[in-house]
Formats: structure tokens, C-alpha cells, sequence
């Protein structure tokens, strides 16, 4: 097999409640490779945020390690996570958290120029993300005019503005009405396959999970299928 873009090793992850240690992450393993969708399906509490935080390198696990395509993420520094999370990873979140003062082109041009992308290549990658979600006509529009699913598309936009290896989302339709959801990860869909990317994507709704290559779920704190 190809080396996957992430792999869980042994991840274990445990959170403090007063006297009592809650373990998330038990010694849990995962791999998942290039051009490959999966869901995430488990009831709240579980831990899916608390995985995707690990595996996106925004927390630590307790023990084992994360592997990003190659790299063994454990022993870096929090900056060289950090360039990683930056360059190679893209989030998506039930809330769009985009700047609100900033139209939904400067919204995406925004990490481009964080990495240090001239002003006019970023515009011009913003626009065909955009135009690909389906969201051209809206790139001058501010979040605030722009609907639940509209927002959203934008959001995707951004999060793979700067071409990330994985994709990571965390109920990304959480917050829209069914139809839309379902328009919405059309969308995030066709984006992934043309891509290549890897993803792995929180949901509560089972139609979106059938669709994707694969569905698992946490189980005593182990990813196992779902
Ligand atoms: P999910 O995303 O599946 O709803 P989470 O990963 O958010 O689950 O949380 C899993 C469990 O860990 C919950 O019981 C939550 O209260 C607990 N938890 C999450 N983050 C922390 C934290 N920083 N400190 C203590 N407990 C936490």
C-alpha cells in the first residue's frame, strides 16, 4: 500500500475530571491514504473532536504518535507542527469562523498570503476554489451576506486554499438544513475526488456517512468500522 497521508500509531489520550481520568484515545490506530473519504460516525462525547485535534496536530497525544505523510509529528517542535498544520492540513468546522470584516475572496486569499504567496496568484487560486464550490458570484460578498450554505462553501474553499494533503472537518454540515447539507458535500465531494485529498469528516447525518469510502466510529477509545 502507499504510504498514507495520516496514520494514528498507538494514540492514546486522556483528559482529567476532578479524581477521574477519561480516556478519549486508547493505544488507537488508523491509516488513511491518498484520495480517501471517511467518515467519522460516533454519538457527541465520544471524542471525534479530540481525535481530529490529534490528528491535526492541534493537540498532543499522551503517547504514541501521528504520522503525516512520513513525518513522525511526536518529536518536532510546535512550530514545526505548526508550518505543517499550516501547509499541509486544511480544517472545516460546523461554524465557518471566516473574518467577518473580509469578503468571502479575501477570506481565502488569507492563508495563501500567511505562506507568502504573491497578492495576485492568491486572488486568482480564490477565485477557481470559489468558482468550483459554486460560490464565484458571491466572491465579493462578506460572510454576513452570504447564507448558512453559502458560508460554508467558502469555508472549504479556504480550508484547502493552500493545495493541503488532508482534509479535516468536524460536522461540516452540522449547522444546515438537510437539503443544503447535502448540497454542500456535494460540493466538498467533488472537491476531494479531483484533489486526491485525503479526509476524514465528523458527521451525525448517515446519509452523508454511506457516501463516503468508508464509515468508522470510536469504541472504547479505538477507530473501528462502523
Ligand atoms: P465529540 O467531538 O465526539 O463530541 P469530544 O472530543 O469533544 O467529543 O469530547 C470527548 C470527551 O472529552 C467529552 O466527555 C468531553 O467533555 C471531554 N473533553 C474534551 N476536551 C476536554 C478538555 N480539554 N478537558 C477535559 N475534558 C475534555
Amino acid at each position: 500500500m502507499a504510504q498514507p497521508v495520516l496514520e494514528l500509531k498507538s494514540v492514546s489520550r486522556a483528559y482529567e475530571q476532578g479524581h477521574k481520568q477519561l480516556v478519549i484515545l486508547d493505544q488507537c490506530d488508523f491509516a488513511l491514504p491518498a484520495g480517501e473519504m471517511v467518515a467519522l460516525v460516533a454519538p457527541s462525547g465520544a471524542g471525534k473532536s479530540t481525535l481530529l485535534h490529534v490528528a491535526g496536530l492541534l493537540e498532543r497525544p499522551d503517547a504514541g504518535d501521528v504520522i503525516l505523510n512520513g513525518t513522525a509529528c511526536g518529536r518536532l517542535s510546535d512550530d514545526q507542527r505548526t508550518a505543517i498544520r499550516r501547509n499541509d492540513i486544511g480544517f472545516v468546522y460546523q461554524f465557518h469562523h471566516l473574518l467577518p470584516e473580509f469578503s468571502a475572496l479575501e477570506n481565502v486569499m488569507m492563508p495563501q498570503l500567511v505562506r507568502g504567496l504573491a497578492k495576485a496568484e492568491a486572488a486568482d487560486r480564490a477565485m477557481q476554489l470559489l468558482d468550483y464550490m459554486k460560490v464565484g458570484k458571491r466572491a465579493e460578498h462578506r460572510p454576513s451576506e452570504l447564507s448558512g450554505g453559502e458560508q460554508q462553501r467558502v469555508a472549504i474553499a479556504r480550508a484547502v486554499a493552500n493545495a493541503p494533503l488532508l482534509l479535516l472537518a468536524d460536522e461540516p454540515t452540522g449547522n444546515l438544513d438537510p437539503t443544503t447539507s447535502s448540497y454542500v458535500f456535494e460540493a466538498l465531494e467533488a472537491l476531494v475526488r479531483k484533489s486526491g485529498l485525503a479526509a476524514l469528516i465528523a458527521t451525525h447525518n448517515h446519509q452523508l456517512a454511506r457516501r463516503m469510502d468508508r464509515v468508522v466510529t470510536l469504541d472504547d477509545g479505538r477507530i473501528v468500522p462502523a
